[in-house]
């Protein structure tokens, strides 16, 4: 459905546009209508934002480009915040590394690729991650070896529950595996403004998760600069996964599930699958977690339950990588939740597993 014209223009600066359909506003495709959307390109947006939706007793939504959120066909029955905060400001430079704040809005590649031409460490792993500065802290992006968190010094944020803008530091993020004060305890309280990185200038060091070994391998790359890391992974990651601005998806859909050391021996037992490697799975698919759990890898799981490349209701799993849901040709978003239900139930039938979406469902 087409936007119903804009509702409210304060300057040149905030715009709200009723009834906005937000299909193109997640790579998924899908989904209904935002009662409110208003695209933020300056702080003091946010406040007015935030305002306009208090007054009307709205919730609020903050989005990205929405690679990692999916919406309902229901839409979201309030205000959505687009943030486009731009913004890239070198605090400090030296032989060491360097500190810069990073504006919310900014394309996460395109700030990659600037690093790394500025001989910078830190981000090269997370190469060709599609999304927005801004959400890299939310689900604590990663990647190859690379977390973001280890690099994030603060976050600027407006908090919505004191109505202020607060400066967290890293040791105030939460940050854990794909998770984070901001998408756990505090989800849509705080809109991050700014993030501020403090990068290095040391290489990455061997072992390298098997790809990008390969790739270095096969290229005879033995200086495992910034770049060669970069040109790595966007090798790996353009010949495994699909292309959001051509193909919709919203990437992996499911996390890879931890479990208990009990658990992991029973399961082990039946399925000795999970602890060997295989041609396709090089490395064994499980990780021995610092905390005595293990990760098991969810491609692998969806694999052995039978549903490699699986596919019903114009939507299917990636064939070269088995987490990666595509929306082919959906009618609705009812037709991907119906679909990642399925993978669900079908894991949970074969390994007694309860896999869990790392793609928001909104609505
Ligand atoms: C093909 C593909 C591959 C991917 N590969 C990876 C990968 O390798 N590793 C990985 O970790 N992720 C991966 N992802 C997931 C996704 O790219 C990341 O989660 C990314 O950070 C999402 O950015 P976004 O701007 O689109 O955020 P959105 O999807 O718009 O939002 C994600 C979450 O962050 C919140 N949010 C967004 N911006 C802000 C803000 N400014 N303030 C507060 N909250 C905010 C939203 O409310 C939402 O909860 C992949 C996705 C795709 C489609």
């Amino acid at each position: 459905m087409a936007a119903t014209g804009f509702i409210k223009a304060i300057g040149m600066a905030l715009k709200i546009e009723e009834n906005v359909s937000l299909k193109t506003y997640s790579t998924m495709r899908v989904g209904g209508v935002a009662k409110y959307l208003a695209r933020v390109s300056l702080k003091n947006d946010l406040v007015e934002a935030a305002e306009f939706a208090k007054d009307k007793g709205l919730s609020i939504f903050i989005l990205g480009r929405g690679a990692n959120v999916m919406f309902k066909d229901s839409g979201f029955d309030g205000l959505v915040i687009v943030n486009d905060i731009r913004g890239f400001e070198v605090i400090e430079e030296n032989d060491e590394g360097a500190t810069i704040k990073i504006g919310a809005g900014e394309d996460w590649d395109k700030t990659v690729l600037k690093t790394v031409e500025m001989g910078l460490s830190g981000m090269e792993a997370l190469s060709l991650i599609p999304g927005t500065v801004g959400a890299a802290p939310v689900m604590n992006i990663g990647a190859y070896g690379q977390e973001v968190a280890e690099i994030i010094e603060s976050v600027t944020a407006y908090d919505l529950r004191e109505n202020k803008f607060a400066v967290l530091g890293k040791e105030n993020g939460g940050f854990q595996y794909r998770a984070s004060r901001f998408s756990g305890e505090d989800k849509g309280r705080f809109i991050i403004a700014d993030v501020t990185f403090k990068f290095h200038r040391n290489r990455m060091k061997p072992p390298f998760y098997r790809d990008v070994e390969k790739y270095f391998e096969d290229n005879g790359v033995t200086d495992y600069s910034p770049q060669a890391v970069r040109d790595a992974v966007i090798y790996i990651r353009t010949n495994k996964l699909p292309d959001p601005n051509k193909i919709a998806t919203n990437g992996s859909f499911f996390k890879n599930p931890v479990i208990g050391k009990e658990k992991w021996e029973e399961l082990v037992k039946k399925f000795p699958e999970l602890d060997t490697a295989e041609p396709q799975w090089p490395q064994k698919p499980r990780w021995f977690l610092d905390n005595g759990t293990v990760k098991i890898a969810a491609a692998r799981l969806i694999e052995l339950a039978g549903l490699e490349g699986y596919e019903e209701g114009g939507v299917s799993l990636w064939p070269t990588q088995h987490l990666t849901v595509v929306n082919k040709d959906a009618k609705s978003a009812g037709d991907v939740l119906a679909f990642k239900d399925k993978i669900k139930a079908g894991v949970k039938e074969k390994f007694g597993i309860d896999l869990e979406e790392e793609v928001q469902v909104v609505g």
